[in-house]
């Protein structure tokens, strides 16, 4: 990728005019250029000077609400305003406890995800795929990656995969290159005939709990489960995890792909983080996951996290960016973990 396409791309990202990113890396540049300063230093100034640069941040009101946390009880203190166009802004809260991300104040309905133009453009809110089909082969190559990493991972052999929000079938098809059986359940219908008409895949039109009550997919059968970036528009996480670890056969594992709440970027661009959009209803952390997942009869047993674009690139090094990712704060984060055999 050239510069030109990387500035783009995370202008876009941030949802950002590009000359705005131009000359904030320029401005960084002159304060701090790479190589002369330390990591934390260079934190601080990115920081500080996002903060004169983005378009988004909002004051945070006195009376901005706190609330308790839905899953350790602390307190959920309010940390980011977003600007929303002619609307009250989004209110994010963090909490103190387990470090789980609350939307406290202007979310949408999730009726969205049940209409073909979630698939066919973003909202002013930047929910929904502006060129999901266009990304297929790009979709298809992380499944591969992200099975991969499950496989390396699982203690027992994946023969069935069971995919939550499977949309196009893009990491099924993914799956099926790697010799497992599938199935998929999606609440959008249009995605279910798209899955069909590219692969030849069955959806089922529901959530998990309809695919449940409707008997259509067999408990206690599958090896592996996934939810790519799923759990984040859920009203009731925990229900859910509840639910998958029903589906799951003994010994078997889930996959959750998830904004992460710890990630660098979101202490660097406060309001202009890339997740805070008015459909995700939470950000997670590693032991807020631990917490929802072992309540639901599951062991996490593995934790990792990447970046489909580095942000923080020209800014921090490779080698500072491959760590990041490693400790868990590069903005997606991956854990896995295994149903209990009894
Ligand atoms: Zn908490």
């Amino acid at each position: 990728m050239t510069e030109e396409q990387h500035s783009a791309l995370a202008a876009r990202t941030l949802s950002l005019e590009e000359p705005r990113w131009r000359q904030f890396r320029a401005a960084f540049a002159h304060r701090c250029p790479l190589g002369t300063e330390s990591f934390a230093q260079r934190v601080r100034v990115l920081t500080e000077l996002w903060q004169t640069f983005s378009p988004h941040a909002s004051p945070l009101e006195k009376i901005s609400p706190e609330s308790d946390c839905p899953v350790c009880d602390a307190t959920v203190q309010p940390i980011a305003a977003r600007r929303k166009h002619n609307q009250a802004p989004l209110i994010y809260g963090a909490c103190r406890g387990c470090g789980l991300g609350v939307l406290l104040q202007g979310g949408i309905a999730g009726t969205i995800y049940q209409q073909a133009s979630y698939y066919q453009h973003r909202d002013a809110g930047n929910a929904g795929y502006e060129r999901y089909l266009a990304e297929r082969a790009y979709r298809e190559a992380k499944g591969r990656r992200l099975l991969q990493w499950m496989v390396n991972h699982a203690q027992r052999k994946l023969t069935t995969l069971l995919e939550i929000g499977s949309g196009f079938g893009f990491t099924r098809a993914a799956a099926e290159q790697l010799g497992m059986v599938t199935a998929g359940v999606d609440v959008n219908p249009f995605a279910a005939r798209m899955a069909a008409a590219i692969y030849g895949q069955m959806t089922f039109t529901g959530t998990l709990a309809d695919a449940s009550a409707a008997t259509a997919i067999e408990p206690h059968h599958w090896d592996a489960m996934l939810y790519l970036f799923v759990l984040e528009h859920l009203p009731t996480p925990q229900e859910e995890l509840f639910l998958a670890a029903q589906m799951l056969a003994p010994g078997g594992v889930l996959a959750l792909v998830v904004p992460n709440m710890q990630a660098l970027e979101r202490e660097i661009f406060g309001a202009s983080y890339r997740s805070f959009r008015h459909d995700h209803l939470w950000l997670f952390s590693v032991p807020s996951l631990q917490l929802l997942l072992e309540r639901a009869g599951l062991t996490l047993i593995a934790a990792a996290s990447e970046c489909n674009i580095r942000l923080l690139s020209g800014f921090l090094t490779e080698q500072e960016l491959n760590q990041l990712e490693l400790d868990c704060r590069a903005a997606d984060l991956l854990v896995l973990a295994e149903r209990k055999s009894s």
